[in-house]
């Protein structure tokens, strides 16, 4: 029986806990993969997020002209730290999702990578170095040089909390920003742990701040005059209010959105890897991606044995809680499978066929779990073909030629990711090039690099994470031309 050790203030600015005056606005924390209750997260209130962010304002003068070297140290001491402390991390990520340990521990590993990669830009310094501008006027130097946004708000969901932190605290602090962050109420322990990582990093008091609380926190933060930049991951939906908060003071911001992917199999592709693709891109995380490859294409020519071999692996699928050989954990809440289930249904009552489902372990007891559901040949305004799922509910469609499934991948407003299957390297080009998508893999797995960015087209978001763009994104360009006289 476990019990509720956990209570988080609603919030924490310059260093210290602040705490709510009432428990009424706190909200449960349950573990995903039992349905127990673990917690109690206070909730901020209005005068909390305005001293959050205006510490976060108090903290820019000093923080921005810190040089490139000490933040490099900085992040490269967070790195050090979040690996000295993979197991306490890992453990309350299988705590608070109910991920199997070696996807919290692949969270871990890419949290600890970005801060890394972002503290091997701030060491090299070519990034935050002025550059001399080559003009057709030799009577004036040019020079472009980038600079800090400001105070940033970083609001971030609960599929991959570690990470989607880390992405966004990583880059912010590299280029000079200081923040407000305000996770989601499933899974804000972890965030509070990578708070403590940062503090005892020794980055400075009011440089990073976090405030607790749902939907409506992160809209009295977003509309906060003191906020210069808003980068946000979760739905499109709650996107758009964001960007409508956004537009008021015209704060810059960096939206990472929904998705409604397609992995594509070539009747030239290795059916063993493209099942294992497949299973991979949509059951990862229990389908809770932006990312998933849940509209599964495959040629006519090896869409039955493809089909048989992708029953056999999606019976085989290990749904269960946190433990070594378990593939699929459940759904973050009660909430979400209900959401899923629902959409499911609603699918199915419009015509779309169940080919085969997975199988839940005994021990799922009352853990948010459902089993792994595949749908065969949905028509193509069928909400499950339509709509994002996440969750584990994946469809596989047939095509006859390149070009039918490049129309049918890229007929969807979203564009973040597609993957395609193929042993023939010109048809990978042409699929590379006509996808309409932030990233495409080409017969590998969802590969995620700090180097490589990430974020899409259409619904998808705007701007990117990762790599030097991210970076960029905490960045003002500027330009200063000056008589050579
Ligand atoms: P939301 O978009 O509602 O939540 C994402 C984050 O934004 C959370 O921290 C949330 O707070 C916060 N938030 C919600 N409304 C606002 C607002 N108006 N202004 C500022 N911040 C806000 O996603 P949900 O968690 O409700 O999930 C619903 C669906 O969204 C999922 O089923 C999935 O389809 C999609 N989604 C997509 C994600 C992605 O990575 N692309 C990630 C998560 C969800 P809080 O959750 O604490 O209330």
């Amino acid at each position: 029986m476990e019990t509720t050790t956990i209570t988080l203030p609603a919030a924490t600015i310059s260093g210290h806990a602040h705490r709510s005056a009432t428990t009424a606005t706190s909200t449960p924390i349950h573990n995903a993969a039992t349905g127990a209750l673990i917690g109690w997260q206070e909730q901020a209130t209005a005068d909390q997020i305005d001293k959050a962010v205006r510490e976060a304002h108090k903290a820019l003068p000093s923080w921005r002209t810190t040089s490139p070297a000490t933040r490099a140290k900085l992040l490269k001491k967070i790195a050090e730290l979040i690996e000295a402390d993979r197991a306490r991390l890992a453990a309350m990520q299988m705590q608070v999702s109910g991920k199997p340990p070696f996807e919290a521990n692949l969270d871990v590993s890419d949290a600890a990578a970005t801060f890394d990669y972002y503290a091997g830009l701030c060491a090299e310094a070519a990034a935050f170095t002025p550059e001399t501008l080559k003009l057709p006027d030799d009577t004036v130097t040019g020079e472009r040089f980038y600079e800090a946004v400001g105070v940033a708000a970083l609001i971030v969901p609960w599929n991959f909390p570690m990470v989607t932190t880390a992405w966004k605290i990583a880059p912010a602090l590299a280029a000079g920003c200081t923040v407000v962050l305000k996770p989601s109420e499933f899974t804000s322990p972890v965030e509070h742990m990578l708070a403590q990582i940062i503090a005892e990093a020794g980055v400075p008091d009011g440089v990073v701040n976090l405030v607790n609380g749902g939907g409506a926190v992160g809209a009295q933060l977003t509309a906060h005059p003191l906020i210069d930049k808003i980068s946000f991951t979760g739905s499109t939906a709650s996107g758009r209010k964001v960007m409508q908060a956004a537009a008021q003071d015209m704060k810059r911001v960096t939206l990472e959105l929904g998705g409604k992917s397609a992995l594509i199999v070539r009747a030239d592709a290795d059916i063993e890897r493209a099942v294992s693709l497949a299973v991979g891109g949509a059951f990862t995380n229990a389908g809770q991606m932006c990312s998933a490859t849940a509209r599964i294409l495959v040629h006519d020519d090896v869409y039955r044995k493809f089909m048989a071999a992708f029953e056999t692996a999606v019976r085989a699928i290990q749904v269960a809680p946190p433990a070594e050989d378990v593939v699929m954990g459940p759904l973050v809440s009660a909430a979400q499978r209900e959401r899923v289930q629902a959409l499911l249904a609603q699918g199915v009552e419009a015509g779309a066929s169940v080919a085969f489902s997975g199988q839940l372990d005994p021990a799922c007891g009352d853990g948010f779990f459902m089993a792994p559901v595949v749908v065969a040949e949905p028509a193509v305004d069928n909400v499950l073909w339509t709509d994002e799922v996440f969750g584990p509910v994946a469809c596989v469609k047939s095509f006859r030629t390149d070009e039918e499934a490049i129309a049918l991948a890229n007929d969807t407003r979203y564009g973040l990711v597609a993957t395609v299957v193929t042993a023939d390297q010109d048809a990978a080009r042409r699929y590379k090039t006509q996808l309409r998508a932030g990233l495409v893999w080409i017969n590998t797995p969802q590969l995620i690099f700090p180097q490589v960015c990430w974020g899409g087209l259409g619904l998808s978001g705007i701007g990117r994470e990762l790599g030097l763009a991210g970076l960029r994104s905490y960045q003002e360009l500027r330009h200063a031309l000056t008589d050579a006289a």
